[in-house]
């Protein structure tokens, strides 16, 4: 039995067209006798609608609120209708898109009347995403010969109580999958389930946090020991830069382990960052591919990348960071200085991404959403501070910096008409990060990948896909 998780993102199941594309890639799999378990985003943009139906609801305006339900039961409603061409089929999927609404906006109404969104609530909100599309997306299958069967993966994926951005608990998760996904494995059926959503071990809806149905699909594979697990998205791959931002962006073919990590840690949208960890526990093979163009290989995200001759592999960027100076004079070289500041970001449970020191200054990037008013308040404490918005970190990653001269001066000479507030090259020399304006980050990426991908090593890169975008736009 070769066990394979296939993960489809938002766009792979965005619409009737993308379920059937879905559908058929599914079937190809247990054509090539592969056995799946599918793990499902919410259909493209509807998180986003909840979570602002949610806001509308918790700042009284309940008819705004609703009429987000309203739109998202219609989109699902046609979908349904689109998808299932059996009247009686199609009949139970409406009733229980219905059900699903209903209950949704009862929350909605009360929570207009509450007025107080708390992190459990807003999980319970945003779950009915993942919780419809694994159920239509079960129907299609169903409907396309696959022998489907629905899985709550709130009856799988076991969290702690931290709500919006619960952690796995892999004891139970290891437990639940081999007593309720194996099973149907076995018997050669289609397990689907949703991404991102779990429950606590009283069985209270969490969330794994946004992006996060990545992660769902790199936990149960690892738990199942599956042979490969493969994210299916819109893109060819994790590419060289975001596509979005640099159009002329390759596909890597074969990146490590490490190096997708700091990838997705630092920006790259295209996997989330805890995707990687529990492959790497089991060393299982990570496939990136696009739903849109399932014939292209993908990327191959494996524990030992071969050797490339071009120093980096792709270039992401984080934008809505802050920086934080905390200023003392004389007092950083005093002995346990650094840990009070670091007390302070971990009482406050908030993660800093890059640290720079000098003789009288610390400076810290963190996310501009976390609690900087409450953050500075304390640090002013030990020090001055001061903090702005609007920064962005462009992180370079690659296992041929390490050792290589002159990378930096090439690096800074690409962007040398950008202001540089910060610089780092991670320990794990793989990374060379730093620290811009936001507003100067997509040409930053420009300049650098016009600099570091003009003669890319073909062993790595997708260079015929250059070719043929140099051919059609000529
Ligand atoms: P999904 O809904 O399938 O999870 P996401 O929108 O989360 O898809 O991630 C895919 C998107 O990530 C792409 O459309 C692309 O714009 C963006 N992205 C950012 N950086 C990269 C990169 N280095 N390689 C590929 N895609 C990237
Ligand atoms: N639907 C969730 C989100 O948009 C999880 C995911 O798609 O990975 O964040
Ligand atoms: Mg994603």
């Amino acid at each position: 039995m070769k066990l394979v998780v296939m993960k489809f993102g938002g766009t792979s199941v965005e619409d009737a067209a993308a379920i059937a594309r879905t559908a058929a890639i599914v079937k190809g799999r247990v054509a090539a006798r592969r056995s799946p378990v599918v793990v499902v985003s919410a259909m493209a943009r509807v998180t986003d609608q909840l979570l602002r139906a949610a806001a509308a609801a918790a700042q009284g305006d309940r008819t705004g609120a609703l009429s987000i339900s309203s739109r998202l039961r219609a989109r699902h409603r046609d979908t349904a209708c689109e998808l299932i061409k059996r009247p009686q089929h199609s009949a139970a999927l409406l009733e229980l898109i219905d059900q699903k609404f209903d209950s949704l906006d009862e929350v909605l109404r009360g929570l207009s009347a509450l007025l107080d969104l708390t992190p459990r609530i807003s999980d319970l909100i945003v779950s009915y995403g993942e919780r419809l599309s694994s159920r239509m997306v079960t129907a299609a299958f169903l409907e396309h010969g696959i022998d489907a069967v629905h899985a709550d993966a709130r009856q799988i994926i076991v969290t702690d109580s931290e709500f919006q951005k619960a952690a796995p608990l892999d004891g139970l998760i290891e437990q639940r999958a081999q007593e309720k996904l194996l099973p149907l494995v076995q018997q050669r059926k289609v397990p689907v389930m949703g991404g991102f959503i779990a429950a606590n071990e009283a069985g209270v809806t969490t969330t794994l946090g946004r992006g996060g149905s990545d992660y769902t699909g790199a936990l149960v594979g690892g738990v199942l020991n599956a042979e490969a697990i493969e994210i299916w998205t819109d893109v060819d791959g994790i590419m060289t830069a975001d596509p979005r931002v640099c159009p002329d962006a390759l596909r890597v073919k074969v990146i490590s382990f490490e190096e997708a990590a700091e990838l997705a840690y630092f920006g790259a949208k295209v996997l989330h960052p805890a995707t990687i960890l529990p492959a790497v526990k089991k060393n299982i093979p990570v496939q990136v591919l696009n739903s849109r163009n399932a014939k292209c290989d993908g990327t191959r995200i494996i524990s030992l990348a071969p050797h490339c001759k071009s120093p980096f592999k792709s270039i992401a960027v984080k934008k809505k960071l802050s920086i934080i100076d905390v200023v003392a004079s004389r007092m950083l070289m005093t002995h346990g200085y650094m840990h009070q500041i670091f007390e302070v970001f971990d009482k406050h449970r908030c993660p800093v991404d890059m640290v720079s020191t000098s003789e009288v200054s610390v400076s810290l990037t963190v996310d501009s959403n976390s609690s900087l008013p409450e953050i500075a308040a304390d640090l002013s404490r030990l020090a001055d501070v001061k903090y702005e918005g609007k920064k962005a970190l462009v992180c370079m990653v690659g296992e041929d910096i390490r050792g290589q001269n002159g990378i930096a001066a090439q690096v800074f000479n690409a962007i040398r008409h950008i202001n540089v507030r910060m610089i780092s090259q991670g320990a794990s020399e793989i990374n060379m990060s730093f620290m811009i304006e936001e507003d100067d980050a997509d040409e930053a990426v420009r300049s650098l990948h016009k600099t570091f991908f003009q003669n890319p090593d073909p062993a790595v890169f997708d260079v015929k896909a250059r070719k043929h975008l140099l051919a059609s736009s000529s």
